[in-house]
């Protein structure tokens, strides 16, 4: 039977919910269960697909294709587990899920309400993905913040679990802030004392209440919490900002988290063992040597557009023993007169240079002279999705000298179309869900410095685009020196190519980067990073 715990927030939304449920996924993965984990989000879209990474960051893309949050990237770091798309639920699926019934007949004769017909359909979700996975604990993150209006039927779904449970099998842990006033010098309380309240209004009683503060948290703090809140005292625990967000774990540990959260379960655990995280926690605050790296793309005002592969060029310095410098560059003031002067002195000083995933047209031009001078530098590049399909154009503008070289995405009638629209998406119109997504096979070739650092022959990786490296072009390109090194063995479709006589030169179809884990860096970020400090 599964146990369930949902995890909320309150006070004010960027508190680090996703890290806590994914340090608590961690920890009870540690202690012996099996750990399932979902994300609930408020919003109408079926899912984040078809959303501006300026509204919601980075698209994490699962094994099996799905489009969701970036929280489920955190998940899948922290409790090294590949997530399916039942970790995924949005108000878009539950309503959508809700009027094809109704349009069915399901409900005839029946009016559609939040309470019972959406606050059903959450609980079923919910309970199909514990049953599907067959997990001892699923966590549930509710986004939002507790008393957004949107988030209200996922409470109400919350609450009426614990009913139909029992209360030894569902668990509420809330997030809170103590915000620090500089005038009195001192941490308030009161606001989450406040969002308790609101979160009681929903009829939840949390059992676990974790402070979020960037000051110093006295027990004097905590105490009142727990007083006012009506929480014990053991289970109001200090959530300080930690310096890397992989010390919220070993921090939880110290309060006993998994303890607590097994007392109330009522199921007996393992000792936790984090004896890699410590490792990792030492390495980071250790004084290592610093390489810069260049991130470019055209999001670069929002890091969170980009939060997979900055962990990923994080995690491969710290598995080399270096400290990856982010240096942001923003492609589309690379090819601007005005500003372009400043952005590129900040590319120059960099080690190695990401060119990152991307769609339309702005800003394609400045990754395509930064593609170039990477090229003939050479200074070692990754090139991920179109970041491989920018150097393939570049390396045909000015290698092959096809000047009109483009892909069909920015130029619909350019005469060289070294990136084509993927024949299979050529009579598709609707855009959500519909790109090529999720695990895809590749073959590598034998003695290609790819797939010296893989060490392995076949490797699945994770896709998510429309276009495509144009096989027409093959023959030449390669002759020139760009090789394609990895195939798709079933279609022949190009996934990696890899620049002959340049020290890291590599452009990939897929994104490495929903793979890699603080431990174990990604082989591609790892032999960049290998490339850079030789
Ligand atoms: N826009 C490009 C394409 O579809 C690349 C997508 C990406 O970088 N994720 O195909």
């Amino acid at each position: 039977m599964t146990k369930y715990i949902f995890i909320t927030g309150g006070v004010c939304s960027g508190l680090g919910k996703g890290i806590a449920a994914s340090s608590m996924g961690m920890l009870l993965k540690s202690a012996g269960f099996k750990v399932g984990i979902l994300k609930l989000d408020p919003y109408f879209n079926i899912d984040p697909g078809t959303m501006s990474p300026y509204q919601h960051g980075e698209v994490f893309v699962t094994k099996d294709g799905a489009e969701t949050d970036l929280d489920l990237g955190n998940y899948e770091r922290f409790i090294d587990v590949e997530l399916t798309a039942l970790s995924s639920i949005s108000s878009g699926k539950i309503y959508n899920d809700v009027l094809n019934k109704e349009r069915r007949g399901d409900y005839l004769g029946g009016t559609i309400q939040v309470v019972p017909h959406i606050t059903d359909t959450i609980k079923r979700f919910v309970r199909e993905s514990a049953k599907k996975l067959k997990v001892d604990i699923m966590i549930c993150e509710v986004g939002g913040t507790v008393g957004d209006i949107e988030g209200e039927p996922y409470l109400e779904a919350a609450r009426q679990m614990h009913r139909e449970e029992g209360s030894e099998n569902i668990l509420f842990v809330h997030l809170v802030l103590l915000p620090y006033l500089k005038a009195s010098k001192e941490l308030k309380t009161k606001p989450a004392q406040a969002s308790i309240k609101e979160l009681r209004r929903s009829g939840i009683s949390p059992d676990i209440i974790l402070c979020r503060a960037d000051e110093k948290i006295k027990k004097e703090h905590l105490k009142k919490i727990s007083l006012f809140g009506d929480v014990d005292e053991e289970a109001v625990i200090a959530a300080e900002t930690v310096s890397t967000i992989y010390e919220v774990p070993l921090n939880f540990d110290k309060y006993n988290v998994t303890g607590l959260i097994c007392k109330r379960l009522n199921s007996k655990c393992k000792k936790v063992n984090l004896t890699n995280w410590k490792n990792l926690i030492k390495v980071i605050n250790s004084d290592l040597k610093e390489v810069k790296i260049a991130l470019v793309g055209k999001y670069v005002e929002l890091e969170d557009a980009y939060f997979s592969v900055i962990e990923a060029v994080k995690s491969a310095g710290y598995a080399n023993n270096v400290k990856v410098n982010i240096i942001w560059v923003d492609s589309e003031k690379l090819e601007n007169k005005q500003k372009s002067e400043k952005e590129w002195k900040k590319l120059k000083k960099a080690q190695g240079v990401i060119v990152m995933g991307g769609f339309g047209l702005r800003g394609i031009e400045g990754k395509i002279t930064t593609a170039k001078y990477a090229r003939e530098n050479k200074i070692p590049y990754l090139g991920i999705c179109l970041g491989m399909q920018i150097a393939v154009i570049e390396f045909a503008r000015n290698v092959l000298n096809l000047k009109d070289a483009n892909s069909l995405e920015f130029n619909k009638k350019t005469k060289q179309p070294v990136i084509n629209l993927m024949e299979d998406q050529k009579g598709i119109l609707k855009k959500g869900g519909t790109m090529r997504l999720g695990n895809y096979e590749c073959e590598l070739k034998k003695g290609s410095e790819v797939q010296k650092v893989y060490k392995k022959d076949k490797i699945l990786e994770r896709h998510r685009h429309r276009y495509e490296f144009n096989s027409k072009y093959k023959k030449e390109i390669e002759k020139a020196g760009l090789k394609i090194v990895g195939e798709n063995p079933k279609t022949g479709l190009c996934e990696i190519v890899e620049l002959n006589g340049h020290p890291w030169f590599v452009g990939v179809q897929f994104h490495p980067e929903f793979k890699s884990r603080p431990t174990k860096p990604h082989p591609l970020f790892d032999g960049l990073i290998k490339a850079v400090i030789k």
